[in-house]
């Protein structure tokens, strides 16, 4: 193409015009580029999943004559490629392969709504649901297990009912589980029956168990399979990468796998189990790696040091103030942490820490400073950091820690998050600002599935400390809300630097990966009410679309 427009054009200006634009695979144009250094409109030339130049409008013409494919962007905005700083990968996909039974109006639209799940799913895989409630259906009784057998013949099929204490299975799965006629009620459950005697389908709490028992050991497939599905909604969300907060030995071999057939998704970057030593023996020795690709990182651990605030399972220093008796949970001990971080650092693995209450913070940071060095250069991570005391605010800066927050956390919790810890507390809470005022780096993210990862709730919660519906006007707390560039930097850059990428991804920039996430309107600069219907046009992971609105990718 270069070749034959020089040949044809014989002309000096052209001939070096074609020199300065060397071949690329894709030219994007028409975008205002939010590159560091402000937002401006540019075009992107990528070549071999790298942005290779930054081009003026005005001296774009031959970057479009020497580009395979032309993109026009029609006016949308280009943000780095955005990432999901804290997310559980597996766990998204098995909870989107969960049909929602919610509002079903009976038994009939149940089974509806799980075949058009189970086109997808392959015979003998386990279908789930959850959320139907026989108090909606006309005859507002338990169901009888000979429909659902009869509708599904080659899937075990689990429906949790809507206040997850009763399960509607088929013949399939009660034989997988091992529950007939002669099975008794176990302590604490109850296996309905019919006239004779056999099991309905329909098991109560701990009867419950053995059905939970056979579908919680994925086989490799699932997994899979799951990947792939959570991976390509992270890419309709416009996320390009996802740091998986807790990654098993198995699904550490299925991401290997992906990786190395190019099947992954989307970029990952792997905190190990760190309550499995033998995963945690193999891959220290191994050491950490980054494949060539950029698409799969092995090199942090997960840990966790308490439980959470909701369940008051986090580890506070005084007791809560709704249950003066608790303090919360310390989930693994402190000589267990430490043990655990020493040898993760000694290998060069990034230790990264689920704490949540200000005891727990306080304990990992203890640890942070007497097992690393303080030069380690390991970036060691608080993830969620939810209640920061005082002191420890400036500790965390000074021992270079991480804080990986959550804002749709604050935002789900802010309605009771008082009560449990009282107005002395409180402002102790969700303390991104003087966080960062302090000088400490935060990575955002969703805890997905904790939470719904759509991004857009991510900024809106960061920046308005509101919910969706706009409660409390004015936002809780609104003094530690952040700016919308920081929070896209929280989604980006910070990111990039809290997985050690920040010399490759996380900017638009020559020489990075060309991730990008195309939004129609700018995110940095539009009223808050407008993130929220902002629209994801178009996410490109290494000069790529994973996802185009509207389009089949
Ligand atoms: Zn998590």
């Amino acid at each position: 193409m270069i070749a034959r427009a020089c040949w044809l054009g014989l002309m000096v200006p052209l001939a070096l015009a074609c020199a300065a634009a060397p071949r690329v695979d894709r030219l994007f144009t028409g975008g205002t580029v939010h590159a560091a250094g402000g937002a401006r409109r540019l075009e992107i030339a990528v070549r071999e999943g790298r942005i290779v130049a930054l081009v003026e409008p005005s001296a774009a013409s031959p970057w479009r004559r020497s580009a395979a494919e032309v993109v026009d962007l029609a006016g949308a905005h280009v943000f780095p490629g955005f990432t999901e700083g804290h997310g559980h990968y597996a766990g998204f996909g098995a909870a989107l392969e969960q049909v929602d039974l919610v509002g079903t109006a009976s038994l009939d639209e149940v089974i509806a709504r799980v075949r058009e799940a189970a086109r997808e799913v392959a015979a003998g895989e386990w279908l789930r649901g959850r959320g139907w409630d026989q108090n909606d259906w006309p005859e507002k009784e338990f169901p009888a297990r000979d429909m659902l057998t009869a509708a599904f013949p080659d899937h075990p099929v689990a429906l949790r009912r809507v206040d997850g204490h009763a399960i509607l299975v088929n013949a399939r799965a009660l034989a997988l589980a091992g529950i007939s006629a002669s099975t008794p009620d176990p302590p604490g459950g109850r296996i309905l029956r019919d006239a004779g005697g056999r099991p309905t389908g329909v098991l109560v709490d701990a009867a419950a168990d053995r059905i939970n028992a056979v579908i919680e050991r994925p086989t490799p497939e699932a997994i899979e399979r799951r990947f792939l599905l959570a991976g390509r909604r992270l890419a309709a969300l416009g996320y390009t990468s996802i740091h998986d907060a807790g990654t098993s030995r198995t699904e550490l071999e299925v991401l290997r796998r992906m990786q190395r057939q190019g099947n992954l998704p989307v970029r990952v970057y792997v905190m190990l189990d760190g309550s499995d030593d033998e995963l945690l023996a193999a891959e220290l020795a191994a050491g950490r790696s980054l494949s060539a690709d950029g698409m799969l990182a092995v090199r942090a651990v997960k840990l966790l040091a308490d439980g959470a605030l909701g369940s008051r399972g986090a580890l506070l220093t005084d007791p809560y103030s709704d249950e003066p008796g608790s303090r919360g949970l310390a989930v693994t001990d402190e000589e267990r942490l430490a043990e655990v971080v020493q040898r993760a650092g000694g290998a060069g693995f990034q230790p990264c820490t689920h704490a949540i209450g200000d005891a727990a913070v306080k304990t990992i940071l203890d640890v942070y400073a007497c097992a690393l060095a303080p030069d380690s250069g390991l970036r060691p991570r608080i993830e969620h950091a939810q209640i920061v005391r005082p002191e420890d605010v400036e500790r965390f800066a000074r021992l270079s820690v991480i804080a990986a927050v959550q804002p749709t956390h604050c935002t789900s919790d802010m309605p009771w998050a008082p009560t449990r810890l009282g107005p002395e507390r409180t402002p102790w809470a969700y303390r991104w600002r003087s966080l960062a005022a302090a000088g400490v780096r935060l990575c955002l993210g969703s805890d997905v599935p904790v939470e719904d990862p759509d991004p857009r709730l991510g900024v809106w919660a960061a920046v308005t400390r509101r919910t969706p519906a706009g409660t409390p006007a004015g936002g809780w707390n609104a003094a530690e809300a952040l700016t919308a560039a920081e929070a896209i930097a929280g989604f980006t850059s910070g990111a990039a630097f809290a997985a050690f990428e920040e010399g490759w991804r996380g900017t638009i920039a020559p020489a990075f990966a060309a991730d990008l996430t195309v939004v129609d309107r700018d995110l940095t600069a539009v009223a808050p009410e407008e993130i929220l219907t902002a629209r994801i046009l178009r996410t490109v992971i290494a000069g790529r679309d994973a996802f185009v609105a509207g389009g089949t990718t």
